[in-house]
């Protein structure tokens, strides 16, 4: 009988984990074809987790050795679903689908002034020092800022922060564009405020990123003592949480340490409610009410805002969502329709759980989904669609698609080390779709 074949639809670290385990838990052999939108597989991977983590990062040299040496794994890029093929498509020429496409919008905080120029997402602004694709060169422009704000006490928040105040050679060990480097060379911000809507008991960044954030020597962390004076639901919070009694005695230290003369400084602002942003037609401030006291209100001047506040899935026609809460509804991560199930549709990562949790937390999800598909698979082994990649080849080619398949993709990396290595650095990221389609065609040509 010929191997069945599943579509995965995204190659982040849920797709790429469901990929690997479709093809090791798998007692008989299957066809694995991975899709992503991008030209470049690893979603979040590359375009999320800070580059000043390498150490995350590195996920990826197995992932890749995942895509090199598996039998019957393809990797699809620049393929979006949804537009280059329907899910219907999809359908017919595989035997199981699972979306992976992650959560790739932003919530908002429903508050007036949020469209001035100078208020934006954290997604896009850590889209845009990522170099990816889908924001433009010069999205933001830091020179003549002086204050900006991260609204949220995520880890999220957090890098946004570190990245404001970085210097530029340690930008320079890592893999962002060059004309990144060069707007955050030019940057005149000096401060970044991160304002929490609680206290900071309730922080959610780990006390690993905070730690880090410390030790970044260009900026000094400055927490008001009178802050960490902890009312009763605080106290109870910390009390029986663990981590959260690890952050605050971190946040103690901080207090502590106060101000070691560093040229730029990162203030925390907690048990906040921001009320407005103001300005004409850019940012000049942001109103700002206590949350435990709502009558006592104050304006913060601030030239930046980013509101970090979690990101959020995106529908794809035909495939059901709940707008509530942002996610694809599913039962033991099969697809759900009102209360039907969607025969061999399947869902894994952010997209099925919303946004949170580490790389690794994907595996977790990726194995639960893997298990629901096989089990499945079992049950309706003879309707395999044998003839299913030569059709979708046909189909992509037809309409034009140029896809970027794993060969072109180590093309696009070589040229990115190729491009580093010419400057005196590690890598440098190409940050336009054409340039890398145009990396590519350089092995198609050769
Ligand atoms: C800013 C940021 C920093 C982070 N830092 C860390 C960190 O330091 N450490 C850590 O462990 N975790 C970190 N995370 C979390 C981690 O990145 C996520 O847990 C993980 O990436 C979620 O994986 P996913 O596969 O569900 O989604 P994603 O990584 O978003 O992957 C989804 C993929 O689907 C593709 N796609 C979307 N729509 C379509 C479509 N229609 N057709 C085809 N393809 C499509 C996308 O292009 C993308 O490649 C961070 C997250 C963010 C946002």
């Amino acid at each position: 009988m010929p191997a069945p074949r599943i579509a995965v639809v995204g190659s982040g670290p849920s797709g790429a984990y469901a990929a690997q385990l479709l093809t090791e838990e798998s007692e008989s052999a299957v066809e694995v074809d991975v899709f992503d939108r991008l030209p470049t597989p690893f979603g979040l991977v590359r375009y999320g987790v800070a580059p000043d983590h390498p150490r995350v990062k590195s996920i990826t040299t197995s992932f890749a050795e995942v895509f090199e040496e598996t039998p019957g794994l393809r990797f699809l890029g620049n393929v979006q679903i949804g537009r280059d093929l329907r899910i219907e498509e999809l359908r017919a020429h595989y035997d199981a689908i699972v979306f992976a496409h992650g959560a790739p919008l932003d919530r908002s905080l429903g508050i007036p002034g949020e469209h001035l120029h100078g208020v934006d997402a954290v997604r896009d602004f850590v889209s845009w020092y990522q170099g990816h694709p889908d924001q433009s060169v010069d999205a933001f422009a830091l020179a003549g800022a002086n204050r900006a704000v991260v609204i949220g006490l995520g880890n999220v928040a957090l890098d946004a922060a570190r990245m404001l105040v970085r210097e530029t050679d340690d930008l320079r060990r890592t893999d962002i564009p060059e004309h990144i480097v060069e707007a955050f060379a030019a940057s005149t911000i000096d401060e970044v405020v991160v304002i929490g809507r609680r206290g900071p008991a309730f922080a959610k960044f780990t006390n690993k990123e905070f730690i880090e954030l410390l030790e970044v020597e260009s900026a000094d962390v400055v927490i008001d003592p009178a802050d960490l004076e902890l009312d009763a639901e605080q106290q109870a919070h910390i009390d029986a949480d663990p981590a959260a009694r690890r952050l605050f005695a971190t946040f103690r230290k901080a207090a502590e340490r106060g101000r070691l003369g560093r040229p730029k400084t990162i203030r925390f602002v907690f048990d906040r409610t921001p009320l407005e942003f103001i300005g004409d037609a850019s940012l000049t401030g942001i109103r700002l009410a206590k949350t435990s006291d709502p009558s006592a209100t104050e304006v913060l001047d601030a030239d930046l805002a980013l509101r970090s506040v979690g990101y959020l899935g995106k529908p794809i026609d035909g495939l059901p969502f709940d707008k509530r809460t942002g996610t694809v509804p599913h039962r033991d991560s099969r697809v759900l329709d009102g209360d039907a199930v969607v025969e061999r549709v399947y869902v894994t990562g952010w997209i099925k759980r919303g946004p949170n949790g580490v790389v690794g937390t994907n595996r977790k999800c990726a194995l639960e989904t893997v298990t629901s598909v096989l089990e499945d698979i079992a049950v309706v082994g003879d309707r395999s669609n044998a003839s299913g990649a030569d059709v979708i080849d046909a189909l992509l080619a037809e309409r034009g698609v140029e896809v970027i398949d794993w060969s072109a993709w180590r093309a696009i990396e070589a040229a990115e080390i190729a491009g580093g290595e010419a400057v005196g650095r590690e890598r440098i990221k190409l940050h336009s779709r054409d340039e890398m389609l145009r990396a590519a065609r350089v092995l198609a040509d050769a």
